[in-house]
Formats: structure tokens, sequence, C-alpha cells
């Protein structure tokens, strides 16, 4: 046993070539294989790769999928994101712990099973989404659940559990230009070859694309700012890591429009004079790995990557695949990119931006999997790839979910109201939308004039729709648990703001808050906003307090007319340290 786990961290040492900047994926690897990381690994990793142990420590701890202590041989993570909440997630969990015996993130006696819950599996639209030994399973149900019981009481493999419970399929509900858009292979490549840099830059800025993943800088500005530097070595990575609840949409691109993002990429390396790219693939998405890899090959072997793209002497540009292991943070690209060097994924100070000191300092592109076949489209196409009869230009892939008769992918021009979104997907008495995930804005039914634009109501793409049945306080205290679990802890404000909240908003959620815990709340959102490192601190407490904004009755309505208890029992907490004081003072 000793033995096999031994060759298994020497055959990823080979296999990435003893770099530390791998070491994320060497660990990842051996969870999977093994449900943990034994000390014995992390010892010859410390060796091996010139790390100090509390280095790679500090790494199985800081990401999720990651662990030091025994998993079950079947390790199942349910889906907590506030959609699969909607469709009983939290109902499946408890009842396939029930059935095997297990408590909620315990391995079971016989480590045959761990049952744990997870922020967002990225199925929101067909939850509630479970993924065991890393492998993604939509729409659980009673039976479902039952029979998954069964199978791993039986002890069956995971390729013997019943084939169509690992289809996950994309509904593709509107399609505009890029989801209609069929590519001719190679040809965006050949025009991005044939215009040369200074044409791609002019065709994107004619075209006004801008980076789809919320923060909407424009993609010629940023492809030009890392070509002019004068830097030689450059990198181009795709942002494959959307966390958000509600987001699934580069999940589908990954699946049908691989081709389209590896064109994208490439033009974008031809023209900033890059020759290494990487695909960062969020942990979630294991199941789009193996088919994403042949896809790179099959461009290599055509001669879309590789050396001397399509013949032309010096064009040479290569892509790898590299996974995540379970950190929402490192959606954020800085963060993305200390992920990517084999670091914990906290976000760096900035500027410099990415941009110009990214990936091992270099000037690194990052764009996400839509910008980057957005891209593909309009250097096929043209810069009128955009255009549309509306007066603002650009198109976005809304990832719609939560209370509606069709959830699903729906590619919609730029200045598109939510009310028509609405009527498009089916939802019928509809109080509210959360637009941008937790982070985002909560647009309730009096604001649904509002549209989707730059100017309005930005978005990476969540949408998430909440009828008249749904209580919005415990949406709300759901987003704030979601911010205290994906914090990175590199901070203090948003380190100990967002377990605070927590507490407060559970508090008033249960019935025992009063006024004065919205003001402390308030408070400490004013605190969090000012001294937090990152987004994620400065937003965390923006969910329970627009809620209560705009959902006031939601509140009301359990808050006690009493006078305000304290969400922390300091006597209780102190409790134990007295009886210890005082057993020493008697032995004395
Ligand atoms: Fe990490 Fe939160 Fe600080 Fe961002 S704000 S760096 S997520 S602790």
């Amino acid at each position: 046993m000793v033995a096999v786990a031994d060759s298994l961290v020497h055959d990823q040492l080979a296999k990435y070539r003893r770099d530390p900047a791998f070491v994320l994926q060497m660990l990842r690897h051996l969870q999977l294989e093994q449900n943990i990381i034994t000390s014995g690994d992390i010892h010859v990793l410390s060796e091996s790769l010139n790390l100090p142990r509390a280095k790679i420590n500090g790494l199985i701890d800081f990401y999720s999928f990651l662990h030091r202590r025994p998993r079950g041989r079947y390790d199942v993570y349910f889906s907590d994101s506030i959609t699969d909440h909607m469709l009983g997630s939290r109902e499946q969990a408890n009842l396939l712990c029930e059935l095997l015996g297990v408590e909620l993130g315990q391995p079971s006696a016989n480590g045959a099973v761990t049952v744990s819950l997870t922020s967002c599996t990225g199925l929101c639209e067909r939850g509630p989404g479970v993924l065991v030994n890393g492998t993604a399973i939509d729409r659980m149900d009673d039976a479902r659940t039952r029979e998954m019981a069964s199978l791993i009481e039986a002890n069956t493999p995971l390729e013997d559990w019943p084939l169509e419970w690992f289809v996950i399929n994309d509904a593709l509900r509107k399609k505009g230009p890029l989801l209609r858009y069929e590519p001719t292979r190679g040809k965006a490549l050949e025009r991005a070859i044939a215009i040369g840099p200074e044409g791609v830059l002019k065709d994107l800025e004619t075209s006004g694309l801008r980076g789809c993943g919320g923060a909407g800088f424009p993609t010629w500005r940023k492809w030009q700012i890392c070509r002019s530097s004068n830097r030689r070595q450059r990198y181009v990575v795709c942002n494959a890591d959307e966390g958000e609840p509600g987001t699934f949409k580069d999940r589908a691109l990954l699946h049908g429009y691989a081709d389209t993002l590896l064109e994208g990429m490439t033009a974008c390396a031809i023209t900033v004079g890059a020759s290494k790219g990487f695909i960062y693939l969020r942990h979630e998405y294991e199941f789009l790995r193996e088919r994403l890899q042949h896809r790179i090959q099959r461009h290599r072997d055509t001669n879309l990557l590789g050396r001397n793209i399509l013949g032309h002497h010096g064009i040479n540009f290569d892509v790898e695949i590299f996974m995540g292991a379970g950190s929402y943070v490192c959606g954020e690209e800085s963060a993305l990119i200390e992920s990517l060097e084999g670091k914990r994924g906290i976000p760096r100070v900035r500027p410099p931006f990415p941009v110009t000191h990214g990936y091992k300092g270099k000037p690194t592109v990052v764009n996400n999997v839509e910008t980057f076949c957005y891209a593909a489209g309009i250097l096929e196409h043209g810069p009128d790839f955009l255009a549309h009869a509306g007066d603002q230009p650009g198109w976005k892939l809304l990832s719609i979910c939560g209370d509606c008769k069709s959830p699903g992918i729906y590619e919609i021009p730029l200045g598109t109201p939510i009310r028509d979104v609405l009527e498009a997907c089916g939802a019928h008495g509809t109080q509210a939308v959360q637009v941008g995930g937790p982070g985002g804005t909560l647009v309730s039914s009096a604001e649904f004039d509002r549209h989707i634009s730059y100017a309005d109501l930005n978005t990476a793409g969540s949408f998430i729709i909440f009828d008249e049945s749904r209580d919005m306080l415990d949406v709300a205290v759901n987003f704030t648990h979601f911010f205290a679990h994906e914090s990175c802890g590199f901070c203090t404000p948003c380190r100990v703001g967002t377990k605070l909240m927590v507490q407060m908003a559970d508090k008033v959620a249960d019935g025992h808050g009063a006024r004065l815990d919205i003001e402390q709340m308030q408070r400490l959102n004013k605190l969090m906003t000012q001294a937090s490192h990152c987004g994620l601190g400065q937003r965390a407490a923006v969910p329970i307090l627009t809620t209560y904004e705009k959902f006031t009755d939601s509140f009301e309505r359990r808050m006690e007319d009493v006078e305000y208890k304290p969400a922390f029992d300091v006597e209780a907490a102190i409790e134990r340290s007295r009886q210890i004081v005082s057993e020493e003072a008697l032995s004395r």
C-alpha cells in the first residue's frame, strides 16, 4: 500500500517535471486517487519540490477539495447553492446520510463514504447537483438518492453506475450570434494572421467587445496593453473558473464550443505575442476535461496549435489545462494567477495588473471563456458580429435558473430589460431577480424595466429568479453563508466580518433578531467595504442589507419585538476557561 502511494506521488512528480508551479495539480490527483493527502505524500513533495511542508499544508487547507484527513472512498458533495436549495438539495443530502447512517461532513466508520455540502457545482438549472469523486451528477431526487445509497453500500465502482446519470445536457434556449455560430475550423485564425495584430485590435475595438466576466474592460485594450509590453515572454489564460452560484454558461461553451474557445485563445496569443496558454478549469467541471483535452490534441494534429501554426513560420502557441481545487475567490484574475503558480489563490494588490505583471510576473491576458469565444466569432465574421437592432452594441449569455418554466442559457442583446428576459424564460409571479450572483444586484419587481448592460445591470451571467413563494430573507442568509464559506481568510475584516455576518443573519432568520442587529450589520458592512482586500469582502454584506432595504417585511415578520440579545454569548464562551482556572486554584 505504501509502495503504491509512493509510486503515485513519484508519477506525479515525473509528469509535471518536478515543477513546483504544478504542486496543486499533483495534490489534486493524489486526493482524487486516495481520498486523502497523507503526511508521507507531503514529505515527498516537500523534499522533491524544495517547498516547505508548511506551504504544502497551507495549500491543502486553502482549497475545499483537498484534505489531510481521510474522506470516504465515495466522496459525495451536494451543492448548497441557493438554486439547488430551492430544488431540494439539503433534503437529498439528509436522505443519503440517513440511508447510509452517516453524519453530514463525517466519513462513515468503515471509510466507505463521506457526504458533504459544497458552494456550487455549476448545475444550477438542473439541480440538485452532486459531485461523486469529482464527477458531476444532476437532478438528484428521492429515487436517485436511494439508488445511490444502494450502489455505495454494494461498493459498486463508479464506472458501473447508471450511465445516464453522468450525461449533462446543455439547455441552449435562445441563440444569438455566438450560440448560432458554426465556425469553419481555422478560419478565425487565418483571418487573424492575414490582418495582423493591428487589424485584430481594430476589429475588436470596432465590434465593441468587452470582457464578459463582469468587469467589462474593453477586450482590444487589454490585448493591446499586453502586446505593447517590452517583456519577451507573455501568456494567455482562459478563466474557466465560473463559480458564481447561478452561473453555468461557460460550462456549455466548454462543452459545445471548445474549438471556438481555442481559436479565440490562439488569435489572442498571435496578437499579443504569447507562446503559452492555460485553461484554468474549475474542479467541478472535471467531467469536461477529457473532451477538452481531445479538442486541444485535435488542434495540435491539424496545426491549429503547436509550432508554425497553419504553416506560418515562427507562430507558436500551445495550451495546457490547469485544474482548480475548489476556491471561489480564484475566479478573480490575480487570485487565479496565484493559483496557477501553485500558491493559495489570494488576490494580489493591484496595480500592477496581470496584463503587465501576470503569470510568473510576465504580461498575461486573462479573459473568460465567453470573451474568447466572441473574439473568435468577430475574427471570422468581422466586427459586425455583435451588431443588433438596439442602441447598445454587444450580446450577453445569461445562465437563467430558479423559478421559471425554461431554465437554461439565453443569449440576449445588451440593453434587454429584465421584464423581457422573464417573459422569454416563462417566469410568472416573480418577486425578485438576483443578477450577477450573490455579490451582484437584487432587482425587485418594481425595477423590472432595468436592463442588462454595462451601464445598468452588469453581470458575468448569473440570473436567478425568485417567485412570490420564496422568503427573500432565506435567500439572503444563504448568500451570507456562501461568502463566509468562500472568504479566503487573508484579511481580517473579511475573515472575521463574514463570520459575524452569518451569526447575525442566522439570528434574524431564527426569529431572535432585533433592529439593533440590522444596525450592527450596517456598521460592520461599512468596515468591510472600506478595509477588505478584495471584492468578496467588500460585497459580502450587500445581500442581507439590500434584501432588508427591498424586502423589509420579510425581516419584520421574524424580528422579535423585544430587547436586543447579543448573537455571541460571552459568558458561555468563557465558562470553560473559568472552570479550568477554578479547578487549578483548588488543586494548589
Ligand atoms: Fe480573502 Fe476576503 Fe480578504 Fe478577499 S476580502 S482577500 S476573499 S479574506
